[in-house]
C-alpha cells in the first residue's frame, strides 16, 4: 500500500445533482487492490444481505466472517469484516475474478468513491451530504466517466442500504440524546442481538416466550414474520426503545 493516506474531500460537499468523475473496471491496473487490508465496517443491513447470499444463519456468518470491537467510551459494538490471515485479502475476493458476493457486497464497497454523511438536527431534520474519497492507490479517477451522485446511488443499488443505515443512525442519535454513557454487558448483548444477529433475534422475539411480542399489534407481527428486512427495521427500533427511550415499563425492562 502507498504511504499516502486516504483523503476525504471535506471542502467540496456534493448534493444529489452534483457530479464527479470515476470509472472502476477490470482493465485498471489497481483492479481489486482495494479489497486487501481494508478496515471494512459492516452495518446491520450488510450482515443481512451477506448471510442471505451465503445461505447461512447470521450467528454463523458473524462468527466466521466478522470481528467485534466495543467503542471506547460509547460501549457500542462495531463490526468489521475479517481479512485472510496472511494475505490480508477480503475473504470474498476471488483472485483474477473479483468480488464473489458482488450483488450483495457491503454498502461501503458500493458507495466508494463517495462517503455519505448525515446530520440530524434536534428537531429531526436530516441533511445528507456526499464527499469524494480518494484512496491513494485507486486509479478510478483517471479517465473516469462523469456521474451525478443520484446516478451513482441508483446504479450501485445503494438506496436500500442508505434507508437501513438511517434507522441505525436514529438509534445512535437516541443514545446521544438520552445521555446514555458506555453500555454495560447486558446492553451490549441487546444491541448486538437487535442490530447484527437477526436470526437469533427472530428466535428470541418471534419464536421464544417474551412479553414484547404479546404487546405488539398482530399485523406488525405478521409483517415482520414474513419479511426479514422489515424484521431488521423492527429489531433496530426495538433496541432503541429498549435501551434509549428511558421507558421503565415491564416490557422494556424484561429481556
Ligand atoms: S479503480 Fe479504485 S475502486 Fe476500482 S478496483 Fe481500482 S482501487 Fe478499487
Ligand atoms: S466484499 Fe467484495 S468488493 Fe468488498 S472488499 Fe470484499 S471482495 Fe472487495
Amino acid at each position: 500500500m502507498s504511504e499516502q493516506e486516504c483523503y476525504i474531500d471535506h471542502e467540496h460537499p456534493l448534493l444529489e445533482e452534483d457530479s464527479f468523475c470515476f470509472s472502476c473496471t477490470p482493465e485498471k491496473e489497481c483492479f481489486t487492490a482495494c479489497c486487501y487490508d481494508v478496515n471494512l465496517v459492516l452495518m446491520p443491513y450488510d450482515v443481512v444481505r451477506l448471510k442471505r447470499r451465503l445461505n447461512m444463519r447470521s450467528d454463523e456468518f458473524l462468527k466466521r466472517y466478522t470481528s467485534v470491537h466495543v467503542g471506547q467510551g460509547s460501549g457500542v459494538p462495531v463490526l468489521t469484516m475479517n481479512m485472510e490471515r496472511n494475505s490480508f485479502k477480503c475473504l470474498f475476493l476471488e483472485e483474477g475474478k473479483g468480488c464473489s458476493v458482488y450483488e450483495d457486497r457491503p454498502g461501503a464497497c458500493r458507495t466508494y468513491p463517495l462517503a455519505r454523511m448525515i446530520h440530524r438536527s434536534v428537531d429531526d431534520q436530516i441533511t445528507v451530504r456526499h464527499y469524494v474519497v480518494r484512496e491513494p492507490d485507486c486509479r478510478g479517477f483517471e479517465a473516469g466517466a462523469r456521474h451525478s451522485v443520484k446516478e451513482w446511488i441508483e446504479h450501485e443499488g445503494i438506496a436500500p442500504y442508505n434507508a437501513m443505515n438511517d434507522i441505525f443512525s436514529e438509534l445512535l442519535q437516541a443514545k446521544n440524546e438520552a445521555g446514555v454513557g458506555s453500555l454495560n454487558a447486558d446492553q451490549i448483548e441487546q444491541f448486538y442481538l437487535g442490530c447484527y444477529n437477526i436470526d437469533a433475534f427472530r428466535d428470541f422475539f418471534l419464536n421464544g416466550p417474551n412479553l414484547d411480542r404479546y404487546m405488539e399489534d398482530p399485523q406488525v407481527i405478521e409483517r415482520i414474520s414474513q419479511n426479514e428486512d422489515a424484521l431488521l427495521e423492527y429489531a433496530m427500533r426495538w433496541v432503541k426503545k429498549k435501551l434509549f427511550s428511558g421507558c421503565s415499563c415491564v416490557g422494556c425492562k424484561a429481556f
